[in-house]
């Protein structure tokens, strides 16, 4: 028996085919444990569980109140858990024991919680405006789920998005199907067993560990799905979006970002060079919103560099479920032979390597796929390092001459997901209402909220989760119309297909 399971209609089970593969911790390339791999057949039972809990109103036809009681239950659960979730999480993708617990599985029931509070929102109709043209009638709106959803995400933020996506579907009355990515599939099989014991009815959430092309492709093609949100690369995105287009299911996609952060020239240094290493660094780079492009006045570049260059020697990279590590491995050779690639593309481009620059293989890290953190510096808008997304611990330093070259220079990609901007705020405000991106951090960085919208312009994604406008992307606003004269006589426009009697 393998040490995950699928979980489908409930149950706990393996692959139909009998397939297994092994999850790995990126901080020493050992196996942590087997893990069912499903197959397309696996992933055509999930959703044909998902389609009958959604048909028969076992979830939909509760109210938001009940549901948002049992999505309570569930953070409940996750905080019970939250030791054994951090530690597995930690182990299974490389993420910092911090990161673990603060992002995962602190976010995971931060969110569940919230959007059960929201859940109740949606159980009033909401009124729209009235009007007598050309009879009276009265108009609200009610907000219907979309019906069965599947979810497909990344390796980053396992468990965390894990719980965007089933936290979103449910309080919205959809059932879900989940594909974790194969790098990182340990945590989502827990949270099923949280989602279970909280009193998630069978069938309302299915997790499948399995590959993307033929289980994903499954999820984003059956035509019994109505809906798919898609956390990942951009170029898997676009697939996603011709996939979809067959069947015209509703899509969000949350894509890929190359995102800026601009220091004006009033900025507290302090806080911008430590926020900046953050914003850079955080889970060794492999964050969407990843702040990896950094945009500094001429009149201030050397001595930030210089300080930088100073802290970031400070950047604890080690094995990720040390407590003393503030850097853990990248999640896999492949992503680790990526960073590399784009290290010496930077170098042959002619940007000046500042920082780093190498795998790490000392005091037990060979084992792992650990990159320093480095750091580019005379970096120009157009090289490859400042266009595409590394996904890994690589910060480009660029020159800026004025605040209209900045915006220009931010906004120069085919990306639009986060920006951060470092200075006085009024300052800083009024040149982050021209960037072209979905989240905007003022002397701040990576801070989500299940409150508030996260999502991106242009390449980096369609639509938006969190808060009530992420909810709302998970429903389907049904218009009622009332004729409140409802006699034939004053029915004049149906005159024009079939006269009125006289
Ligand atoms: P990825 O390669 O696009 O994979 C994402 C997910 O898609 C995985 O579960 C993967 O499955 C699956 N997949 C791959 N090919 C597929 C196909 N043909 N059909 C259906 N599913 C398929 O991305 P990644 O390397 O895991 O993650 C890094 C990327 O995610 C970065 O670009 C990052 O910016 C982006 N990201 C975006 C956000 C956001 O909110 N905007 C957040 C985090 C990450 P398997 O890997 O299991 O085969
Ligand atoms: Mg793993």
């Amino acid at each position: 028996m393998s040490d995950y399971q699928l979980f489908i209609d409930g149950e706990f089970c393996e692959a139909a085919s009998g397939e297994t593969f092994e999850s790995i911790d990126p901080s020493t390339g050992e196996s942590i444990g087997t893990v069912a791999r499903a197959g397309r057949d696996d992933a055509v039972r999930a959703i044909e569980a998902a389609r009958a809990a959604f048909d028969d109103h076992r979830w939909s036809g509760r109210r938001g109140s009940d549901r948002g009681k049992i999505l309570a239950a569930v953070a409940k659960g996750i905080k019970e858990r939250a030791a054994e979730l951090a530690e597995l999480e930690s182990r299974d993708s490389g993420a910092t024991l911090v990161k673990a617990k603060g992002a995962d599985v602190g976010g995971a029931g931060f969110w569940f919680r919230t959007m059960g509070q929201y859940a109740a929102k949606l159980d009033e109709p909401e009124p729209l405006p009235q009007t007598i043209v050309p009879g009276p009638s009265y108009n609200y709106l009610k907000r219907d789920p979309v019906g069965v959803c599947t979810a497909i995400i990344p390796w980053n933020f396992p468990l965390q998005m894990a719980a965007w996506k089933i936290s979103m579907a449910l309080a919205a009355g959809n059932t879900i199907v989940l594909k974790p990515a194969e790098e990182t599939p340990c945590s989502a099989t827990v949270l099923a067993q949280i989602l279970k014991d909280a009193g998630v009815p069978d069938g309302v959430v299915n997790i499948i560990p399995g590959p993307g092309p033929g289980t994903g492709e499954e999820l984003v093609t059956n035509p019994k799905v109505d809906k798919v949100s898609f956390t990942g690369s951009t170029e898997v995105g676009k697939q996603i979006m011709q996939m979809a287009a067959n069947t015209v299911k509703k899509t969000t996609l949350e894509l890929g970002g190359k995102s800026a952060q601009i220091v004006l020239d009033d900025a507290d240094l302090d806080l911008a060079v430590d926020g900046a290493l953050y914003g850079a660094f955080f889970h060794s780079g492999q964050v969407c919103t990843a702040g990896s492009r950094l945009l500094l006045p001429e009149s201030l570049h050397d001595e930030f560099v210089g300080r930088l260059l100073a802290r970031v020697a400070d950047i604890r990279v080690g094995v990720a479920s040390e407590k003393s590590s503030t850097m853990g491995p990248v999640v896999n050779n492949k992503q680790l032979d990526t960073i590399v690639n784009y290290i010496e593309i930077g170098q042959k481009e002619g940007a000046t390597l500042a920082a780093g620059g190498q795998r790490l293989t000392d005091d037990g890290l060979d084992k792992g796929f650990f990159v320093a953190p480095t750091v580019f510096t005379d970096v120009t808008p157009d090289m490859t390092i400042a266009q595409e997304e590394i996904f890994g611990p690589v910060l480009s330093v660029i020159r800026y001459a004025d605040e209209e070259d900045a915006i220009r220079i931010a906004n120069g990609t085919v990306y639009g997901l986060a920006a951060a901007v470092w200075g006085t705020p009024t300052r800083a405000m009024k040149l982050a209402e021209r960037l072209q991106a979905g989240t905007v951090w003022i002397n701040d960085y990576h801070l989500l909220n299940p409150h508030y919208p996260f999502g991106g312009y242009k390449q980096s994604g369609i639509g938006r989760e969190h808060g009530y406008l992420g909810l709302l992307e998970y429903t389907e606003p049904k218009h009622l119309h009332v004729g409140m004269d409802p006699t034939r006589s004053t029915k004049r426009w149906f005159d024009m297909t079939i006269p009125q009697q006289r």
